[in-house]
C-alpha cells in the first residue's frame, strides 16, 4: 500500500552559466540558501555520452576529494563494461544483464537491451537514422527472450542471428547507485551522484531535504517541477537528450521495442524510488508505454513514484504524489 503522499513544487529556475557542467550548475542552483563552505564538495565530467556530476559534503576536504575519485574511477569501469559484448560474462555483467531481463518481463517488453539491432542505426550527431526497410528488418531480431542467460557458467547466448544487446538504458542508474554505495563506505553521508539524467541522493542536504529539479523538456534551462527527496533515486528518460529534428519530426534515442522506432507521445518520464538501477530501466519504459499505461505500471510497485510530462506538454502524476498547488507555485518563484 502506497500510505505517503508527497508534495511537489512547480519551479520555474533559470539556469546560469557557471563554468561547471549544465547539470551541476542546476543542481548548485537548486541549494540557494547552502552557505559557501569548503566543506561541500562537487565535480562533474564529461563520460558515458553524458555528464557525471558528484556532490557531497565530507568533514575532511582531503578524503572527500578521494571520495570524488573513487566514484569517477567506478564510472570509467562500468562504462568500459557495459560496452563489453561477452559470451562469457563476469559475474557483475551477467547480473546486470539478468536484471535487464527481469525488467523486460515486469514491463512486458517495453524495456529491452535487444532494442540495439535498430537502436545501433542512429546516430544522433550525423542526423542518420535508419530507413524503413532497416527498420523491419532490424525490428525481428528485438527481443529480449533471444538473450539466454546460463547461470552455471555465466554463458550469454543469443538464440537468434542478429541480435545485439546495448546496456544504455540501465548503466547510468548502476554507475550512480554504485557510486551512493562506495560513497557511503567511505563514512560520506550527504552527496548527490549523477550520471545524465539519472541521480541517486545519500542522505539528505544536511537537514532538509535535497530539491530534485525535472527539466522542462521544451525550454532549456527551466525547471517544471522539482521533488523534494532524501535518500532516495531519481531518473529522467527525455526526448530531448539525443535527438535530431527532421521535417517537424524528432527522432529521439528511446526507442519502442514493438515498432522499433523512437517512441512518442511523451516529452518526459521521471520514476523515482529506491533504487537507482530499477528507476533508471522504468523511466525508460514509463516513457515507452506512455501516460496511461506508464502509471498503471508503477501503480503496482509501491516503492516507486512517476511523473509524466506528454507531447501536449500535460504533467501527469502517479497516485502517491501530491499536485503541486497555486501557491507552492507562487513560492517557488519567489
Ligand atoms: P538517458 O540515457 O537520457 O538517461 P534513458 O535512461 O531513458 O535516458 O536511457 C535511454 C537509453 O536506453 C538509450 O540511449 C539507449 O541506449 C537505451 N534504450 C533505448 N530504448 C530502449 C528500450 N526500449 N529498452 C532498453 N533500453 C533502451
Ligand atoms: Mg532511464
Amino acid at each position: 500500500m502506497k500510505s505517503l503522499s508527497r508534495s511537489l513544487l512547480n519551479g520555474q529556475i533559470t539556469k546560469h552559466n557557471s563554468g561547471l557542467g549544465p547539470r551541476l550548475a542546476a543542481l548548485l542552483l537548486l541549494l540557494p540558501c547552502m552557505p559557501a563552505l569548503a566543506d561541500w564538495l562537487g565535480d562533474a565530467r564529461p563520460m558515458m555520452g553524458t555528464e557525471v556530476s558528484v556532490y557531497l559534503w565530507s568533514d575532511d576536504p582531503d578524503r572527500g576529494r578521494q571520495a570524488l575519485e573513487e566514484v569517477f574511477a567506478e564510472a570509467e569501469r562500468i562504462n568500459r563494461l557495459a560496452a563489453e559484448r561477452p559470451v562469457v560474462a563476469g559475474e557483475e555483467l551477467f547480473r546486470l544483464i539478468q536484471r535487464s531481463l527481469d525488467i523486460s518481463v515486469l514491463t512486458h517488453g517495453a524495456f529491452d537491451i535487444t532494442y540495439d539491432s535498430v537502436g545501433q542505426h542512429y546516430d544522433f550527431r550525423g542526423r542518420q537514422r535508419p530507413d524503413e526497410d532497416t527498420i523491419e528488418a532490424e525490428k525481428k531480431n528485438i527481443d529480449f527472450r533471444y538473450v539466454e542467460l546460463d547461470q552455471a557458467t555465466s554463458t550469454v547466448k543469443f538464440l537468434k542471428d542478429g541480435v545485439r544487446i546495448n546496456l544504455g538504458g540501465i548503466a547510468k542508474g548502476y554507475v550512480v547507485e554504485r557510486g551512493a554505495t562506495i560513497l557511503r563506505g567511505l563514512g560520506i553521508e550527504h552527496a548527490i551522484v549523477t550520471a545524465g539524467g539519472d541521480s541517486r541522493l545519500l542522505g539528505d542536504r544536511r537537514g532538509r531535504p535535497w530539491m530534485v529539479g525535472i527539466r522542462d523538456p521544451r525550454e532549456d534551462g527551466q525547471v517544471a517541477i522539482s521533488v523534494p527527496l532524501t535518500e532516495e533515486a531519481i531518473s529522467t528518460s527525455g526526448d530531448y537528450e539525443r535527438f535530431f529534428d527532421e521535417e517537424g519530426v524528432r527522432y529521439h534515442h528511446i526507442i519502442k521495442p514493438s515498432t522499433g522506432e523512437p517512441a512518442g507521445g511523451v516529452h518526459s518520464a521521471t520514476v523515482f524510488g529506491p533504487d537507482a538501477v530499477f528507476t533508471d530501466a522504468l523511466s525508460t519504459s514509463v516513457f515507452v508505454l506512455g501516460v496511461e499505461k506508464g502509471l498503471t505500471l508503477i501503480a503496482t510497485l509501491p516503492d516507486y513514484e512517476s511523473i509524466v510530462i506528454d507531447s501536449e506538454g500535460s504533467v501527469y502524476y502517479s497516485d502517491g504524489l501530491q499536485k503541486p498547488t497555486e501557491a507552492s507555485a507562487e513560492q517557488a518563484q519567489k
